[in-house]
Formats: structure tokens, sequence, C-alpha cells
């Protein structure tokens, strides 16, 4: 077979410990015999982040505004047993987050569907992804512990020196205040990011805050979503046959539950970091949760929403075999090879990855699949494999599907 050729590059951002190995196994066993993998490489590794103080990731974050598409592999943030066990320079930021702040985006969180491993809720036979804003609110607040009698305000002092000033309590006895904000611009980004991935994956896209209680704050997120949709999106969702629905986010808790998935839900930063963990949690696995990051325009950085699986690495340095899981690994790359294949106009990219998907979903089915699956489903006459074994029974449907 002759192997797909790509025109543009792809951003490979590599990464640390475990899925570092999986990184390659997933290259070398199911995309370099089928792909003449056009790849711009960064490397991720916080050895090599620490060896270019952290351009690397700057760098990888500009090449993504210039490409378009990224494919990024699991990274350590470091804490301070890591500068210890790396022997680093500094407590490099998190990777995710000086990328974030570069491509100002929105992260989607969708789980991997499979028959034979049930959601906790029976109802659910869709995916159901997390739109979840990252900037602002209790992220960037300002809090302070009050020791009462005092009065607590809220002071805007404008550049022309105008005073504005409201009560926030007066406090008799101690007590607590925070004070947060948001940026329109950002708020404008998260929703344009929302509508334009919803017309991507042809989903309905809810939208939730708590307007009735918090009516400036939460009330203008509520206004801006609206009066986007309005003058740029209404059209397009008409002809696309999908809806934008806004609701009291109490009402869409309800609503989630009861419903049978196949929909993005917009959340506000704090919301967002609760519901994705919840939903995550209820679709099963964290090793079947995919993620990408959406700029406002139109960038895509795709990966796994796992870690670097820190305790599977150690086991592989003892020369264990460990039941990592490479699905949502997988899914990063090809989430990216679909959206290259698109952007291109290279349809047997994007046919390739979607076969590839389905060797994935396939193999499960056929009950082969690691440990932390297997507790999981009710497929019967399971065989339990290791991570690499698992990857090579996917790379052999892989071979038969093409
Ligand atoms: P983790 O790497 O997600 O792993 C936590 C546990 O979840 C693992 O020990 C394992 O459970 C299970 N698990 C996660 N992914 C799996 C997979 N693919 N297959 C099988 N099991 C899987 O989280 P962590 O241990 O808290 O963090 C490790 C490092 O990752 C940290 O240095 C953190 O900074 C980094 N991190 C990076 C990102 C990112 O780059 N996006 C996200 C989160 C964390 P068992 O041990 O029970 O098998
Ligand atoms: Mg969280």
């Amino acid at each position: 077979m002759k192997k797909i050729q790509m025109k543009t590059p792809l951003v490979e951002m590599d990464g640390d410990e475990m899925t570092r190995i999986v990184w390659q196994w997933v290259k070398q066993l199911l995309l370099e015999p089928y792909i003449d993998l056009k790849t711009e490489y960064y490397d991720l590794g916080l050895k090599n982040r620490d060896k270019t103080d952290d351009k690397v990731t700057e760098e990888s974050a500009l090449a993504t505004k210039k490409y378009g598409v990224a494919v990024k592999c699991a990274t350590i943030t470091p804490n301070a047993d890591r500068v210890k066990e790396y022997d680093l320079k500094k407590m490099w930021k998190s990777p995710n987050g000086t990328i974030r702040a570069i491509l100002d985006g929105t992260v989607f969180r969708t789980p991997v569907l499979i028959n034979g491993i049930t959601p906790f809720i029976p109802t659910w036979k869709k995916p159901i992804s997390i739109a979840r804003h990252a900037y602002g609110d209790i992220y960037k607040g300002v809090e302070m512990q009050v020791k009462g009698p005092a009065k607590a305000e809220l002071v805007v002092t404008k550049e022309n020196g105008e005073v504005i000033r409201e009560t926030i309590h007066d406090f008799t006895s101690d007590g607590i205040i925070m004070g947060m904000h948001n940026i329109d611009a950002s708020i404008e980004g998260f929703a344009r990011s929302c509508f334009n991935y919803a017309l991507d994956m042809k989903e309905d896209l809810w939208f939730s805050t708590k307007d009735t209680i918090s009516k400036k704050y939460d009330h203008r997120f509520k206004d801006i979503f609206a009066e986007i949709f309005k003058n740029e999106y209404a059209e397009k969702f008409k002809a696309a046959g999908i809806e934008y629905f806004y609701t009291l986010i109490d009402d869409a808790v309800a609503r989630v539950i009861r419903s049978e998935g196949g929909f993005i839900w917009a959340c506000k930063n704090y919301d967002g970091d609760v519901m994705s963990d919840m939903i995550a949690t209820a679709f099963g696995d964290l090793a079947m949760m995919t993620s990408v990051l959406v700029s406002p325009d139109g960038c895509y950085e795709y990966e796994a929403a796992h870690g670097t699986v820190t305790r599977h690495y150690y086991q592989h340095l003892k020369g264990e075999k460990p039941a990592t899981n490479p699905i949502a690994t997988i899914f990063a790359w090809t989430g990216a090879l679909k959206k290259r294949g698109e952007l291109d106009d290279i349809p047997e990219l994007s046919e390739f990855a979607e076969k590839l998907e389905k060797a994935c979903v396939e193999t499960i089915e056929n009950g082969i699949m690691t440990k932390g699956l297997a507790a999981l489903s009710t497929i019967e006459n399971k065989t339990i494999v290791d991570g690499e074994a698992f990857t090579k029974k996917i790379a052999e449907n892989l071979e038969k599907k093409l």
C-alpha cells in the first residue's frame, strides 16, 4: 500500500513518562506504517522544557497558531517534588496553561463510548462534551478574611478619576470576601469557540449560568452568548439542523441526567471544572476521555484528558508491562489527522483516522482490553492484555480494515 501523503505539518508536542512511551507505540504501530507522517516536532518533555527555559512550550503554541492543528502528549506540571526529581532550574508553569494563554482557547472534553462499557447513567447513549471557559472568575479571584466590625466595598476607579462604590457587606463580626472578574473579549472568544465547535460536531449547544441570582455578572455571559448567536451563528445553526439552548445551571444539571447525550454543554470556569469530572466519572474511565483546545480564531490542539500515568511509568522502568490504555492518546492523533485532512482536503487522511477509531472500538467490543476497562465492562469472554499488547491488537484490526 502506498503511504498517505500530508500537505501541512501537524504540530507534534511530545511529553513525559508513560504517555511518552505510549506516544511511540501509537506512532510506530498505528500511524507510520500507513502515513508519510509530516510533523513539526517539539519536545515538551520536562528535561527539554528545563533545558530551553520553557521556550519550547511557547514555540510549540506559536507553531499551532501558524499551522492550525497540534497534537499533544501529556506533560508533567512540576511541583516541589518534581523540581528535586528532575533537578530543575525552577518550577516551570503548567504547559497547558502556557499554551492556553497563547491560543486563548476553550477546552472541550468528550468521552469515547463503547458498547458493553455502560455509563453509570443508563439513559446516556451518546457522548456529552463539556466546554469549559478557561479564564477568570474564582481562578483569578482576590480574597480576604475580614476582621469585623468592618465595611467591605467594591470600588472602581476610572482613568478620569471617577469613583464608583458599592457596599458588599457591613460586617458586625468576622467573615470573608472575594473579588473576581472576567473580560468581555474572553467571554466572546469562549462563545465563538463553542458555536464553531457545535457546527464542527453537528451537535446542539447548551449553555448554563446562574443569571437569576447573578443579575449582572452571569447575566453578562448570557447576553454575550445570545448576541453573538443572533448576529453570527443563527443562520448557520439552522442550516446545520442544530440548536443553541440557554438554561439555568440547576435546570441544566437535571436535564443532562435525564438526557440521552449527544450535545455540547458550555460551562463557566468553575462549573466546567466540576462538571467535567462528573461527566468523565459517569462515563467510566479517564483513559477514555479526549480533549481538544479550540481557539476563537480556529486553531485546534488535541490531547488525552489524563496525565502522564506516573505509577505505570515506574512499572515500565522496572521492566514490567503496565496496563496503560492508549485510547485517549490515539483519539488525540485521529482528531488531529481528521482536522488536517479536512483543512488540506485530503479525504484519505480523514478516512484513515476514522478507520483507526473504529479499529479501537471494535478491539474492545471483541473483548480485548486493558485491566482498567475490563473492570467496567459487561462484555463476556474478556481477554485482559497489557497496554502495548493492546496497541498491537488494535494494529491487527486496523490492518484488516485497510
Ligand atoms: P494521571 O496521569 O491521569 O493518572 C492517575 C491514575 O489514573 C493512574 O495512576 C491510573 O490509575 C489512571 N490512568 C490515567 N490514565 C490512564 C491510562 N491511559 N491507562 C490506564 N490508567 C490510567 O494523573 P496523576 O497521576 O495525578 O498525574 C501524573 C502527572 O501527569 C503529573 O505530573 C501531572 O502534572 C500530569 N498531568 C498532566 C496532564 C496533561 O498534560 N494534560 C493532565 C493531568 C495531569 P492506576 O494507577 O490505578 O492504574
Ligand atoms: Mg478539576
